[in-house]
C-alpha cells in the first residue's frame, strides 16, 4: 500500500522533507519544481508510513486504500510522474540553512502583504532568526487570496492558515492589519524602523482584452467576480448580472474553472461554503444554466492544470461539454503528446478532454462547455452585454511553443454576462521601481534592484516578484530564496541599522491610524465568524464590511 498526493496539493513541499524514504518529487532542486502542477509520490517506495499526512498543510495526501471515486485516478497519476522520471536518489549534501549569529543582535523585517508569500516569508524569518517581523496589511484580515481567491468549494486549500496561524503566534511577530503602506507609513519611515522591508503584495490587478465592447455593463475581469463571491470588502457592493441562461469566460487557467464552478454549482452546493452572503443570495437567483470557457489555444495548451480538469467531471448535476472536432490536433501539438518524453499530465489534458467529448450530455443539466482555439474579437451589446464575437484561431510557432493566430472565421455567441479570465497583475508601488511589461518590481532572486544593483534593505517575494503564477505553496520556495539572501545581507552588514524600534513603529502608527487590528482583534473575527458558520452549518460566515470587521475586531 502506498499514499498518493491528490487534488488539492498546494505544491509547498512540506512533505517531501518529512518523507523518511525520500519517494516524493520533485523536490524543489529538481528543474521541474517551478513548473510541476503537483507533487507526487512514487508508490514502489513508499512505505506506508504517513509522515507526508501529517506535513502536509492542506491535507492533499491519502492512503491509497481510502481514495475516493472522485480521487481515485490519482493513484494511476502518481505512478505515470514515476516511469517518466524514475526515482533518483537525492544524493547532494543537505543545505544548511543560514543562520545569523547572535551577536549580530535582532534583525527588524517589516513584511508588507499578510497573503500566502507574506505569510511564508514571515514564517521563515521567524524560524531562522533572532527577528522581530511586523506583518502590515491593507485590510483588516490577513491570508490574501487564501481569503479572497481560492473558491469556496475548496475548503482543504484554505486549510493552509492553521500552519501560519501557530507559527504566528509568537510574540517577536505582530500583526498590523488595517494599516495602508503609503497611507499610514511611508516606505521611508518603513527601513527607519526595520533593517528590511519585504513587499509581499501581490498581484491585485487584472488584464484587458484590447477588443471592443469590453467596457460595457456586464463585462467584468474574473479578478473582481473571484473578490466578490468571497467577500472582499472593496468589492461587495459590486453588481453581476445573472439574468441570462449563458455566461462566457475569456481563458481556460484555474480561475476560469473556480468562476465556471460557481456559476453553475447551485445554491445547495454553495451553501456549505464559506461563499460571501451577498452572492450566495445573488446566485440563488441566477438564471445561468451555461458557461462557455474560451481557450485561445489548443486542448494540449490549455492552462488549467490536469487535476481540476479531472475534478470538473465529478461536479454533481453538471455537464461537461467538450466538442470533439476542437480535439484534432495540429502536427506540432500531436508530435508534443506522442512524445515518449511528454510529461503525463500532458497526456491527461488530452486524454481527459476526449474522454469529455465522447460522454453525452442530458439537456437538463447545467453544463460547463470548453472551447478550444477561439479568442473574443468583440463583446457585443449596445448598452449592455448582448454575447460576444468570436474569431477562430490557428497554432503557429513562437519562442513560447505555439501561439495563437486568428483566422478570417468567425462566430456569435449569445450571452448577458462576459468573464475574461486572463490573469492578474502586479500594480506599481510607491518609491519602488517597476517593469510595466511584467507587472512586478524589477528583482534578483528576491533582491529588488535599479539597474542592475541591489536596494538596500528592499526585498519582494510572492507575484509581485515572479508575476502571477504558481499555486499557493509556489510560494513556500520563493520564500525562502528570498529570505535567505536577505540573511545573508544581514550578516555581510549590508543592512542599515533601524533607528526607531518595535515601540517607536506602534506609537507613530497608532497616532496615523486609530483602528488598528492586531493578533487579537483578527482572533475576535475569526472567532466570530466561524461561530456564525457553526450556526448555519459552514465553514464561516465572512463579515464583508471594514466597518462590521472592525467592529468584530473589537470583541
Ligand atoms: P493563467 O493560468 O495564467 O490563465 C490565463 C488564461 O488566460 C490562459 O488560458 C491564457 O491563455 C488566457 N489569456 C491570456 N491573455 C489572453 C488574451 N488576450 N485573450 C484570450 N485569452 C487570454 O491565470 P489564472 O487562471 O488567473 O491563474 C493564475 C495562477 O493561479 C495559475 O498559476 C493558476 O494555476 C493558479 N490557480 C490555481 C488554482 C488551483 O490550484 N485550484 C486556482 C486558481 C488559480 P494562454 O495559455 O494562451 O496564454
Amino acid at each position: 500500500m502506498a499514499y498518493v498526493i491528490t487534488q488539492r496539493c498546494c505544491n509547498d513541499a512540506s512533505c517531501i522533507t518529512e518523507c523518511p524514504v525520500d519517494c516524493i518529487r520533485p523536490s524543489p532542486k529538481d528543474p521541474d519544481f517551478t513548473t510541476t502542477e503537483m507533487l507526487y509520490i512514487d508508490p514502489q517506495t513508499c512505505i506506508d508510513c504517513g509522515a507526508c499526512v501529517d506535513a502536509c498543510p492542506v491535507d492533499a495526501i491519502f492512503s491509497e486504500d481510502e481514495l475516493s471515486k472522485s480521487l481515485e485516478r490519482f493513484r494511476d497519476i502518481n505512478a505515470a510522474y514515476f516511469d517518466r522520471h524514475p526515482l533518483e536518489p537525492d544524493m547532494s549534501p543537505l543545505a544548511i540553512p543560514v543562520r545569523p549569529d547572535k551577536s549580530l543582535g535582532t534583525l527588524r523585517v517589516a513584511v508588507i502583504g499578510a497573503g500566502p508569500a507574506a505569510c511564508y516569508s514571515a514564517d521563515e524569518l521567524l524560524k531562522r532568526a533572532d527577528v522581530e517581523v511586523e506583518m502590515l496589511e491593507k485590510l483588516p484580515t490577513p491570508y490574501g487570496l487564501v481569503r479572497a481567491g481560492v473558491a469556496p468549494d475548496h475548503p482543504g486549500t484554505k486549510g493552509v492558515t492553521s500552519m501560519f496561524e501557530s507559527s504566528f503566534k509568537r510574540q517577536t511577530f505582530q500583526y498590523y492589519l488595517n494599516v495602508e503602506v503609503g497611507k499610514h507609513i511611508s516606505h521611508a519611515e518603513l527601513l527607519q524602523h526595520h533593517h528590511a522591508v519585504v513587499y509581499a503584495v501581490g498581484a491585485s490587478s487584472d488584464r484587458h482584452l484590447g477588443v471592443p465592447g469590453e467596457d460595457l455593463p456586464g463585462s467584468h475581469a474574473a479578478t473582481e467576480f473571484v473578490a466578490w463571491y468571497n467577500g472582499h470588502p472593496e468589492y461587495a457592493d459590486r453588481t453581476f448580472d445573472l439574468s441570462g441562461e449563458r455566461a462566457i469566460i475569456v481563458g481556460n487557467g484555474n480561475v476560469a474553472l473556480d468562476v465556471a464552478r460557481v456559476l453553475t454549482l447551485g445554491p445547495d452546493e454553495l451553501a456549505k461554503t464559506d461563499i460571501a452572503d451577498h452572492a450566495l443570495e445573488a446566485l440563488r437567483n441566477s438564471n445561468i444554466r451555461e458557461v462557455v470557457l474560451l481557450g485561445r489555444r489548443g486542448p494540449a495548451q490549455a492552462a488549467y492544470t490536469s487535476s481540476e480538469f479531472l475534478a470538473l467531471g465529478y461536479l454533481k448535476n453538471i455537464d461537461v461539454i467538450v466538442d470533439e472536432e476542437d480535439l484534432v490536433l495540429d502536427d506540432a501539438s500531436q508530435a508534443a503528446v506522442d512524445d515518449p518524453d511528454a510529461e503525463p499530465s500532458l497526456r491527461l489534458k488530452v486524454a481527459l478532454a476526449k474522454e469529455y467529448a465522447a460522454k453525452s450530455a442530458d439537456p437538463a443539466r447545467k453544463r460547463i462547455v470548453l472551447r478550444y482555439l477561439v479568442s473574443p474579437a468583440e463583446v457585443l451589446g449596445s448598452d449592455k452585454v448582448e454575447g460576444v464575437r468570436i474569431v477562430k484561431n490557428t497554432l503557429v510557432e513562437s519562442a513560447r511553443g505555439l501561439d495563437a493566430q486568428p483566422t478570417d472565421e468567425t462566430e456569435t455567441i449569445d450571452a448577458g454576462l462576459v468573464i475574461r479570465s486572463i490573469g492578474y497583475r502586479g500594480v506599481a508601488i510607491e518609491d519602488l521601481p517597476y517593469d510595466e511589461r511584467s507587472g512586478t518590481v524589477p528583482n534578483e532572486n528576491g533582491r529588488v534592484v535599479v539597474d542592475g544593483e541591489p536596494v538596500r534593505g528592499v526585498y519582494v517575494s510572492g507575484w509581485i516578484k515572479r508575476g502571477p503564477r504558481g499555486v499557493i505553496g509556489s510560494n513556500k520556495t520563493d520564500a525562502e530564496e528570498t529570505i535567505h539572501l536577505l540573511l545573508e545581507d544581514f550578516m555581510a552588514g549590508r543592512l542599515e541599522a533601524p533607528t526607531g524600534g518595535r515601540a517607536e513603529l506602534a506609537k507613530l502608527l497608532a497616532d496615523r491610524q486609530k483602528d488598528i487590528v492586531g493578533r487579537d482583534g483578527w482572533r475576535a473575527i475569526d472567532t466570530e465568524e466561524r461561530k456564525r458558520g457553526k450556526d448555519a452549518g459552514r465553514p464561516r460566515v465572512k463579515f464583508t464590511s471594514v466597518d462590521e470587521l472592525l467592529q468584530a475586531a473589537k470583541g
